[in-house]
């Protein structure tokens, strides 16, 4: 769509009286008081830690590895069908391999682990190649030992919930799961995914019907990929990087040197590598934490979130931005705003990558000329001070508000209408105020 990337939200407007706050009408007992709320059922990922048995251990160590080779020869057969006979295989004819190749001597011990998480890569290799056919994704590539997840996905038919207690096919007793939050009352999980990370942790992902209840919000705010901080908000908020994380980085630099100093296949060495994985793996949790917190909250008090789309892979590149958003933060955080978004009825609007938002004065409108990564604070002909990141982020929202004062007459999707505000009212600055600091 250009401009207009992705918006969420796409129900008819629900009828409703406009310019009036949901609750600013509460007090008065004659009138009849709307509160919209509006529940939605939505698939929700409880991931958790769990502590295999030695012999659950070893079991989940040999799907795993079923599971890589039986996509890695599906997918073999998938590309030299098309190369040699420009002929597409499908997942019913992998399917139907597979079951060829229990059959024989050499795949016997395919046998020997539970047959849906085999079944599933396959149907994952059938969604990489959707992907690839709609242009959305490169074409599918071999799991490697190394470097590919470690992972095996179930589903309702090869495991049992009971109690609260998970057992997987092929195993007698159940996974001692650490119940960090207690799943919502009254959900069970449709599929379970268990994984190995490289620092050896073992996880186990439930995925659940989960009943969402949208609460109205207001206002509209915008964000910019920052230098210093983490990310701007347009109302001079600036979110900096999770807490430790500079020490984590320190850490991780000497135990990176630490490695490459180790001779190759020495025990060391697999020790070293061990303590890299752990450093990285405490890194991307807390950065994934401190991310789920932020953009809850985004979207709990928000109706409408403004970002740019950002060539991240272009950015990283540079090496003094490398820091702040570096480990794919920004593509993350889009991800998460993304689907709770959709989860609370908010509207994601992405403007176009290449507006000039650093250099454009939001007072005056006029555009700056070339601005050094140095420069902090600039001062514009008009007399404005700008911060150079709540300035962009300013960018970042009027452009948003553009989007939407455009889509006022088409009305495609429910837009602004849904919080009851025209969009004029909207650019009262006063609108995107109100987020608590986290
Ligand atoms: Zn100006």
């Amino acid at each position: 769509m250009g401009f207009l990337r992705s918006r969420t939200g796409t129900a008819d407007p629900p009828p409703r009286r406009t310019g009036i706050h949901p609750n600013a009408s509460a007090k008065t007992a004659d009138r009849p008081v709307r509160i919209l709320v509006v529940s939605r059922a939505v698939k929700r990922a409880f991931k958790y830690r769990f502590y295999p048995t030695d012999v659950q251990a070893a079991q989940l160590s040999r799907t795993f590895g079923c599971v890589r080779l039986v996509y890695n020869m599906a997918l073999q057969a998938r590309t030299e069908a098309w190369t040699r006979r420009q002929e597409r295989i499908d997942y019913n004819a992998t399917s139907a391999m597979l079951t060829g190749w229990k059959k024989t001597a050499e795949l016997a011990f395919l046998n020997e682990v539970s047959c849906v998480p085999l079944q599933q890569a396959l149907r994952h290799l059938q969604a990489a190649y959707t992907n690839f056919w709609a242009r959305r994704a490169k074409h599918p590539m071999f799991k490697s030992k190394r470097r590919s997840r470690r992972a095996a996905e179930y589903t309702a038919s090869a495991f049992r919930w009971r109690d609260g207690t998970l057992t997987l096919a092929k195993m007698t007793e159940p996974l001692s799961i650490v119940w960090s939050r207690p799943l919502p009352d009254g959900v069970s999980p449709s599929t379970v995914t268990v994984s190995q990370d490289a620092a050896g942790r073992w996880f186990v992902s439930l995925l659940c019907d989960d009943v969402i209840t949208q609460t109205p919000a207001t206002g509209m705010v915008g964000i910019d990929a920052g230098l210093d901080s983490l990310l701007t908000l347009s109302t001079g908020e600036k979110i900096t990087n999770p807490r430790h994380e500079r020490a984590d980085r320190q850490r991780l630099a000497r135990a990176q040197r630490d490695l490459a100093r180790k001779q190759k296949g020495s025990a060391n060495r697999a020790k070293a590598r061990l303590k890299v994985a752990r450093i990285q793996g405490r890194i991307a949790d807390r950065r994934r934490d401190h991310l789920h917190k932020l953009t809850t909250r985004l979207v709990r008090e928000t109706q409408a979130i403004v970002i740019e789309d950002l060539a991240v892979a272009n950015m990283v590149k540079n090496h003094r931005l490398a820091r702040a958003i570096s480990d794919a933060a920004w593509r993350q955080f889009r991800t998460m705003l993304e689907y709770k978004a959709a989860w609370y009825g908010r509207d994601l609007i992405v403007v176009d990558r290449w507006f000039p938002s650093t250099r454009l004065c939001s007072a005056c409108g006029a555009l700056a000329e070339r601005m050094p990564l140095g420069v902090r604070e600039w001062t514009c002909p008009c007399g404005a001070v700008h911060d150079r990141d709540v300035n962009a982020a300013r960018n970042i929202l009027a452009a948003g508000l553009a989007v939407t004062a455009c889509g006022d007459d088409v009305r495609p999707q429910r837009g602004t209408s849904r919080t009851g505000q025209s969009s004029a009212k909207q650019e009262d600055p006063r609108a995107t105020k109100g987020i608590p600091v986290l």
